[in-house]
This record gives structure tokens, C-alpha cells and sequence, in this order.
């Protein structure tokens, strides 16, 4: 498309990027197919090729209104749109930059600013996050199944072993995810001492910068996001051969980081290597179990639901299920596996109602086989699922851990 940036818009450090993005997009609408707010509402301006028209008007100098802003919030950033586009528009990017700018000319409601200052403090408060957590599993039994449903269960994790390998990986915690469900970190640890691998883990909570930067609230994110550097350089330097991440909405944000530190001297060149080190937990697990992992028979029928961030964002489509079925799970059929499951980290707090349609839509593909357990990627999307689900929804890596653990004489051949 053709674009004429409006003179204030020329002038910015994003002129560039924007003109750029905008100019690839030949208006096709083939996005609009695989997008899962369009399919909801039917409507032009809630599909991607309508947000980029609608953006390019406001670069162009159309006036900033609520109504363009509501149109971009109810997008889930789940990129599915960019996977569809033949002509590789990085739409995501662009709806970043606007997004951004639009945060400082149209300022939220004092309603909307406090629910987005509290959603990023208590992700990250890390006790009161843990208090609020532990007062709902003990009180759940007393509390009225709607809200009762949507508290994960304690989860008890598996003792961990202290033998030291030569091979070092550093493991990403998270902020939620150690409160939540501690069985991600801990069993994915388990697996990788198995194959051989020690992975370290810093135990304080540290949010990836993910939610900061979702909510708009791009500084906070980006302190987060600086923080964790300075935490992880020292082991950088000392020769660990990777980054892990469990969850892939935090590993997409992780692999962001050289992108979204590139102008800031201090931080460019370790947020970059930093990036370059960061990896999905099944990007490793699959290439090290290709050698290790004997034939394990499971009688359990899995359906796994991949996380736009996996499939959309890392490009990791259809690396974990080999893994679970060499790990002997029966893979269920799964339709519309492209589509978002509506918990798009905030959005399903900021959007509840699309994200409850889409919550509904996805559990029924789900279950389309009728399968024994649910596993996914992400533990945004692990808790969405979850909460109402009839079968129980995992992270992968606990069944993959479950069918070595069920066989102690496979287990030893995998250590050896
Ligand atoms: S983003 Fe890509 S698929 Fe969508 S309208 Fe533009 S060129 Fe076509
Ligand atoms: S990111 Fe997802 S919700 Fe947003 S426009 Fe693209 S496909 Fe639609």
C-alpha cells in the first residue's frame, strides 16, 4: 500500500518501521481468514487488514480516537495473521508502535489505568501474588463453583536431584508460574538432569517483561526486562549453553530482547546475545531425546493445543507432539489447531467476553476425540483451558516426564 506518513509522524524514530510494514501489505485480506476476532465478530475493523487500514489512517494524520483504540485492544497479538500473510507483513510490530502512541494522546479512564497498574504489581509482587494464591486453594472447597473452578489445584513438585553435569542451561522462572504450577520448572529440570544437562534456575520470581510490555506499560517492562540481564550475564560469561523457557509466551518475549533493547548502549549487545541463547524447552528436549528416549507405551490419549506464541510467535509448530508421541502418548485430533484460546496473557482479564467465546471454542475442538488429558505450551493458556475443562490440562513436559518416570528401567537407559 501506499503510505504518506503525516509530518509529525515522518520526523519519528519509528517513521521507518512503519512506512515499511505499511508499504508491504497489498490489502489481500487473506489474514482475515485465520483471524479469530474477525471470525467472532464478523467485522472488518476487528480483523487484521481493517487494523492496518485503520493504522495507516492515524500515521497519515487521522485523529487518534477511542474507537481505533478499542478496535487494536480487542486484537490478541497472537499473530496468526502473520503466519497466513504471503507478503510477510510484521503486523505485530506495527500494532506495537501505534499502541504505543496511542497510550500517550488517548490516556486509559482512572478505571482502566488502575486495573493495568494492578494486573503488572501483582504479577510481579511475587508474596502477595503467592498469599492471594495459596488463600484461594484453601478456601476454594467453600467457594461457589464458578470461582472455585478457575483456582488451579496445588501442585507438589517433584524432589529435585543434586548432581552437577558439565552441560549448563540457564531456566527462565517466571513470575506466576513457580506459585501456580511448580511441576513445569520441576519436571522439565528433571528431564534435562536425565539427559545429562544441569539447568540453573535463579528461584527469586522474575517476570520475563511480558505483561509490562502487554499492558502498554512499556518502561516497567522494559526495568524487567534489564533487571533480568544484569541477573543472567554472570552465568552468560561463565558458558551456559542456553536460555530455557517452559512457558512460549515468555520465550517469544525473551527472543525479543536484542530487538527491543537495540538502542540502548548499555544493554544492546547482552540483550542481543541473550536472545540468540534463548530457546523453547522443546527445542532442546526434542533434539536430545531424538537420541535418548526408548520406546515408552502410554495409555493415555492426548490432545495438545499449541499456543499462538509457539506456533505463531517461535515458528515451533509441530515440534512437541513427535515428542509426546515417542514418549508413547496417542495423539487426539485437534480442530482449528491455529486459532487462539482467547487467553493472550491479559486479554482474557481487559477482554473478557471474546476471550470467554474464544475459551469455549477452543475447549470443544479439544475435545473433539475425546482425549484423556489436555497438554499445551504456555501456562497462560494451560489455566485458560483449564479452568471449566472436563479432562485436565498439563504442560507437555509433565506427561513426557510421568512416561519416563512410570518406567524406571527406560529411565536408566536414558541416563546413561
Ligand atoms: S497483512 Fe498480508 S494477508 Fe493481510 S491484507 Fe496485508 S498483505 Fe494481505
Ligand atoms: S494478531 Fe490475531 S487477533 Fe490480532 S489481527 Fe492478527 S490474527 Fe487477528
Amino acid at each position: 500500500m501506499q503510505t504518506n506518513l503525516a509530518k509529525h509522524f515522518q520526523q519519528d524514530p519509528a517513521a521507518e518501521a512503519i512506512e515499511g510494514i505499511l508499504r508491504k501489505c497489498v490489502h489481500c485480506g487473506f489474514c482475515n481468514a485465520t483471524c479469530p476476532t474477525y471470525q467472532l465478530r464478523g467485522d472488518e475493523l476487528d480483523g487484521p487488514r481493517g487494523r492496518i487500514y485503520q493504522m495507516k489512517q492515524y500515521f497519515e494524520g487521522r485523529e487518534a480516537t477511542a474507537e481505533l483504540q478499542l478496535h487494536l485492544d480487542r486484537c490478541l497479538t497472537c499473530r496468526s495473521c502473520e503466519t497466513t500473510c504471503p507478503s510477510g507483513v510484521h503486523y505485530s510490530h506495527l500494532l506495537e508502535i501505534a499502541r504505543e502512541k496511542l497510550e500517550v494522546e488517548l490516556p486509559r479512564s482512572v478505571w482502566q489505568r488502575i486495573q493495568l497498574w494492578t494486573i503488572v504489581r501483582l504479577f510481579n509482587s511475587g508474596w502477595l501474588f503467592k498469599i492471594l494464591v495459596i488463600c484461594g486453594q484453601a478456601f476454594a472447597p467453600m467457594l461457589p463453583k464458578k470461582i472455585s473452578s478457575s483456582i488451579p489445584a496445588k501442585q507438589v513438585p517433584p524432589e529435585q536431584s543434586t548432581v552437577q553435569h558439565s552441560r549448563r542451561v540457564l531456566m527462565l522462572s517466571g513470575c506466576v508460574q513457580p506459585t501456580i504450577t511448580p511441576n513445569t520448572n520441576a519436571m522439565a529440570t528433571g528431564l534435562l538432569d536425565k539427559l545429562g544437562i544441569t539447568a540453573i534456575e535463579i528461584k527469586d520470581r522474575h517476570c520475563c517483561g511480558a505483561v509490562g510490555l502487554h499492558t502498554s506499560q512499556t518502561e516497567q517492562g522494559k526495568q524487567q526486562v534489564r533487571r533480568l540481564i544484569d541477573l543472567w550475564w554472570p552465568y552468560v560469561e561463565s558458558g551456559i549453553e542456553a536460555i530455557v523457557v517452559t512457558a512460549s509466551g515468555c520465550g517469544v518475549t525473551v527472543q525479543d530482547y536484542g530487538e527491543l533493547l537495540k538502542s540502548e548502549s548499555a544493554f544492546a549487545a547482552r540483550a542481543r546475545k541473550i536472545s540468540e541463547l534463548a530457546c523453547d524447552i522443546s527445542e532442546l528436549i526434542g533434539r536430545e531425546l531424538d537420541h535418548s528416549l526408548p520406546e515408552i507405551e502410554s495409555p493415555k490419549r492426548v490432545a495438545f493445543h499449541t499456543p499462538c506464541t509457539l506456533q505463531h510467535g517461535l515458528g515451533l509448530k509441530g515440534r512437541v507432539e513427535p515428542i509426546l508421541e515417542k514418549a508413547g502418548y496417542q495423539l487426539c485430533r485437534v480442530d482449528e489447531a491455529h486459532l487462539c484460546c482467547g487467553s493472550a496473557g491479559t486479554y482474557s482479564i481487559l477482554q473478557p467476553e471474546l476471550s470467554g467465546q474464544l475459551q469455549n471454542n477452543k475447549q470443544k475442538a479439544l475435545m473433539v476425540d475425546v482425549p484423556d488429558v489436555i497438554a499445551t505450551a504456555n501456562i497462560g493458556c494451560q489455566l485458560h483451558i483449564g479452568n471449566g475443562s472436563t479432562v485436565p490440562v498439563v504442560h507437555w513436559i509433565e506427561l513426557v516426564y510421568a512416561a519416563l518416570a512410570g518406567n524406571n528401567s527406560n529411565q536408566e537407559k536414558v541416563s546413561q
